[in-house]
């Protein structure tokens, strides 16, 4: 009997906990499993704000796929997807292409930029490895440059950050961490450095607890944090952006813009004619895109409703990984062609936004947390998903270990 073949797009948290579950699930005589992605690593998306500011080496949040898949049963392939051809079960490659029987789509998130002008030329996005690096580098060119030009443009020394949700406030937190230390090696005065948040909404951290919200805008206030709340970016160039409150518009001069408002499904996946909004397909409760019996999506690129509130969940690691699981376990029952497939019900245990090295905020299984408690917790979930994937061994080659 033909074995039928599995391929999974995508090495992030979705498709790589789907791929070390199903290699645990299946035979090597049961299916052919192919796992692709754009890189040779994986990284941790949720460590990329870290990477970002320097406050750790880019090398850190990534590790190379093979050391955590089982060669002699999935096969991977280092290559881009361009699109999926769901009438001929076929994935189009930037060299070549692959045909399934089984599909995952696991190919994470891109920025959301709501057609603002400027901002997919001018701001930065904390999307992956590349960008982080280039955000880096870019924000010590501009401390280098301002020190050695001779006609000083402070603006230089002016980083907005776009959006203060979970994601603009975790890389303010390293910003201003690194803050000091980057002023001295650049023999930059750090009175003359400004870290602007500008938030649309009137609140920074919409919804979450109020409480540890003001502990978060005091602890980011104190080390030099500006905050522009009820204020939207309208548009963004070389030199800086345009934002406005109510009916004033301003100009802020910035050397570096990173735009941490929004994100949405890969696009990939609504060109490859799934029905998404931006980017995101409302699942089925097995995790299959709507009509199709062979095509799972999960992820970043998939919608799962929270029936509580009739609201999409946020899209996070923490349910990526879930999927990941769910979608493993349904794979081998239509592999196997005997089961049921499960029902994916995400286990919200609580949420935990850093605010810098040894500082952060949580809600963990309905209990609130703030300071070293939240901070050493924030790394204990950082090593849980690194167990998750690649067990002790890969926690201890990337683990956090400094809870102090
Ligand atoms: P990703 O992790 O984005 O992985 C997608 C993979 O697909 C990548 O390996 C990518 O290289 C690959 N890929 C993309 N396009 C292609 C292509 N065309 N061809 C081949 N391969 C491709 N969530 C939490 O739960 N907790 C947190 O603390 C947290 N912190 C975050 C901090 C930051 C700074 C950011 C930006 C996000 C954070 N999130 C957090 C959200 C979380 O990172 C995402 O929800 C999660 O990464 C989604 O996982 P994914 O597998 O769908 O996608
Ligand atoms: P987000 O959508 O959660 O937040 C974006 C913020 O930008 C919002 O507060 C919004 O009001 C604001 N905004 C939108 N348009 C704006 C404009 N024109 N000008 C100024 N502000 C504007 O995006 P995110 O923070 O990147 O998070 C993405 C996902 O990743 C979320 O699901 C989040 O929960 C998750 N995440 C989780 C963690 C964590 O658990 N620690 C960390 C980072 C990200």
């Amino acid at each position: 009997m033909r074995k039928p073949n599995v391929v999974i797009l995508g090495g992030g948290y979705a498709g790589l906990m789907t791929v070390t579950r199903l290699q645990k699930q299946l035979g090597v005589n049961e299916a052919n499993i192919t796992l692709v992605n754009k890189n040779e690593y994986h990284y941790e998306s949720t460590w990329l704000h870290e990477a970002s500011a320097g406050t750790m080496h880019h090398d850190r949040v990534r590790y190379s796929i093979a050391s955590v898949i089982d060669q002699n049963k999935v096969h991977f392939v280092k290559d881009a997807v361009t699109s999926i051809d769901s009438s001929n079960k076929k994935v189009i490659l930037e060299n070549g292409e692959l045909s399934y029987d089984i599909l995952v789509v696991g190919l994470g998130y891109e920025a959301e930029t709501f057609g603002i002008k400027g901002l997919k030329e001018h701001a930065f996005t904390i999307a992956n490895v590349n960008v982080a690096r280039q955000i880096k580098e870019h924000i010590e060119y501009q401390f280098a440059t301002y020190k050695a030009e001779v006609e000083k443009r402070e603006e230089r020394l002016t980083i907005v950050v776009g959006g203060a949700g979970f994601t603009g406030i975790e890389f303010l937190g390293e910003l201003a961490t690194r803050m000091p230390e980057l002023c001295r090696e650049y023999d930059v005065e750090q009175e003359k450095v400004r870290l602007i948040c500008v938030e649309a909404a009137p609140t920074v951290l919409p919804g979450f607890d109020p409480e540890l919200v003001d502990y978060a805008v005091e602890h980011l206030q104190r080390k030099g944090v500006e905050f522009k709340l009820g204020t939207a970016i309208k548009e963004c160039f070389e030199t800086g952006i345009v934002v406005s409150k109510e009916d004033e518009v301003e100009e802020i001069k910035a050397g570096t813009v990173v735009w941490a408002a929004g994100v949405r499904g890969n696009s990939i996946v609504e060109k490859s004619g799934f029905e998404a909004m931006r980017g995101r397909v409302k699942v089925e409760k097995t995790l299959l895109a709507p009509g199709f019996k062979d095509v799972f999506i999960i992820g970043d690129c998939s919608l799962v409703i929270n029936e509580e509130i009739n609201r999409p969940y946020p899209p996070t690691a923490q349910i990526a990984m879930q999927q990941g699981i769910t979608c493993a376990k349904n794979i081998a029952v239509l592999v196997r062609e005997q089961g049921q497939m499960e029902e994916f019900a995400p286990d919200i245990k609580g949420t935990v936004c850093s605010l810098g090295e040894d500082d952060a905020i949580g809600v963990v299984f309905g209990r609130k947390l703030k300071g070293m408690p939240a901070s050493a917790m924030k790394k204990v979930i950082d090593n849980r998903a690194l167990f998750m994937v690649g067990g002790p061994t890969l926690v201890l080659k990337k683990g956090k270990f400094k809870f102090l």
